[in-house]
C-alpha cells in the first residue's frame, strides 16, 4: 500500500461562528475507493448556515463543493487513475431505497451529505470516497471553476426540472449564485429571453453583464396588498418585455415571499414554476392562479445522475464561464475570513484553495 499523506488540515466547526483548522486522519482508500487531494472548494449558503448554527452535533468538517487530483486508487478501481482531475459528488446515496432505485438519489431516504451534520465534509486536504463519487474533469477547467462544479450541477438539475429549451422565455427571481448559475445554464441552452430580478441594483447590474437580456430591480411595496402589488408589477414586466400572456418558465431563486408571488403572477397559462430558493417554512402564494392558469409547480433539490458530467462538459466547452462569478479565493488556513466574507454577502462566489 502506498504511504498516506502525513498532513490533513481540515476546516472544522467548533461552535457558533467559530471554525478551527485541525489535523484530521487521512482515511486509507478501500478496494473501491479513491483518495483525492482536494485543490479547490466553493463555499455556499448552506456552509454558512452551519457556521452560524449553535447546534451542530459534533466538531464537523465543513464543505461540499470540491475538486482535486486522485492520489491513490483502491485495487478494484479500473476507471480512475492517479493524477486524474476530478470533481467530488458530495452525496452518499444508499442506492437501495425506492427513490434511489427509480433514479433519484438526490432525494434518497437515507442520504448522507458532505458537510451536513453529522457527515464530515470536504474542506480538508485529503478526502477518501467511493470512486463512483468522483467525476473526471478535463485539464482545461481551472481550479477556481472546478470549485464551483457542484452548484453548476444543481443548476443543470434545475434546468432539467424546468425542461429549458430555446423557445422559452424565462424569469429568474434572485441574482445570487443559484440565480446566476441558472442564467449561465439557460444561456448555454439558448433560452430565447431571460429576465432577472433582485432587490439590489448591484446584483441586477452583475446579472446584465453576465448575460441576462434584462435585469430589473424589484420595487418595494409600500401601499398595496401584496397580491395587487405582484399582479401590477407582473403586468408591467410582461408588457415592457413584449411577452404576450407571460413567461413560459419562472424560477424562484431567492426564497422571498414576494418573489414567489410574482413568479406565479408572471407565468402564462400552462407555464412552469420552479421553486429553488429556501424561504420561510410557510409562504403564501396565489394558488387560485395555479388552478385557473393550469400551472405546473415543481421543486428542485441537489442533482441527479449525469448532472456533474453535464456541468463539466458545459465548462470545458466554454459554454459556461464561471470565472466572473468567483470573486474571491482564500487559502484554507484563512477559512475564518472566507466565512466572514461569505456572511457579509459582498462576494458572488468564494472558493477556498485547500492546499494553501
Ligand atoms: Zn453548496
Ligand atoms: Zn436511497
Amino acid at each position: 500500500m502506498a504511504e498516506l499523506p502525513t498532513s490533513n488540515r481540515a476546516v472544522v466547526w467548533v461552535g457558533q461562528r467559530k471554525l478551527e483548522v485541525q489535523q484530521r486522519p487521512v482515511h486509507p482508500p478501500g478496494d473501491n475507493d479513491v483518495l483525492v487531494e482536494i485543490i479547490a472548494t466553493g463555499i455556499c449558503g448552506s456552509d454558512c448556515h452551519n457556521w452560524e448554527s449553535d447546534s451542530v452535533s459534533r466538531q464537523l468538517v465543513l464543505g461540499h463543493e470540491s475538486s482535486g487530483i486522485i492520489k491513490q486508487v483502491g485495487k478494484n478501481v479500473k476507471d480512475r487513475a492517479v493524477g486524474q482531475h476530478v470533481a467530488v459528488e458530495p452525496g452518499f446515496a444508499c442506492m437501495e431505497c425506492e427513490f434511489c432505485v427509480r433514479g433519484n438519489p438526490n432525494i434518497c431516504a437515507n442520504l448522507k451529505y458532505c458537510g451536513l451534520d453529522p457527515t464530515d465534509g470536504t474542506l480538508c486536504q485529503y478526502f477518501t470516497c467511493r470512486s463512483s463519487m468522483t467525476v473526471p474533469i478535463p485539464d482545461n477547467v481551472s481550479w477556481e471553476e472546478a470549485g464551483s462544479i457542484q452548484p453548476l450541477a444543481i443548476a443543470v438539475q434545475l434546468a432539467r426540472r424546468a425542461g429549458l429549451n430555446t423557445h422559452q422565455s424565462l424569469a429568474i427571481l434572485g441574482c445570487g449564485p443559484l440565480g446566476l448559475l441558472t442564467l449561465a445554464v439557460a444561456k448555454a441552452y439558448g433560452v430565447k429571453k431571460i429576465v432577472m430580478f433582485d432587490i439590489e441594483e448591484s446584483r441586477t447590474q452583475f446579472a446584465k453583464a453576465y448575460g441576462a437580456h434584462s435585469a430589473l430591480v424589484m420595487p418595494k411595496n409600500t401601499d398595496k396588498d401584496s397580491l395587487a402589488f405582484a399582479t401590477d408589477f407582473a403586468k408591467e414586466v410582461i408588457s415592457a418585455n413584449d411577452l404576450g400572456s407571460g413567461f413560459d418558465v419562472t424560477v424562484e431563486a431567492s426564497g422571498a415571499e414576494i418573489c414567489a408571488q410574482m413568479a406565479v403572477c408572471m407565468l402564462k397559462p400552462g407555464g412552469t414554476y420552479i421553486q429553488a430558493g429556501l424561504g420561510k417554512p410557510l409562504t403564501p402564494v396565489p394558488l387560485f392562479m395555479v388552478t385557473a392558469k393550469e400551472l405546473t409547480i415543481k421543486g428542485t433539490v441537489r442533482y441527479t445522475p449525469g448532472c456533474f458530467q453535464e456541468a463539466i462538459s458545459l465548462l470545458s466547452r466554454n459554454l459556461v464561464d464561471l470565472k466572473p462569478l468567483v470573486t474571491s479565493t482564500y487559502p484554507l488556513t484563512k477559512a475564518n475570513e472566507a466565512f466572514e466574507a461569505q456572511h457579509a454577502r459582498k462576494d458572488i462566489k468564494i472558493v477556498i484553495m485547500n492546499q494553501e
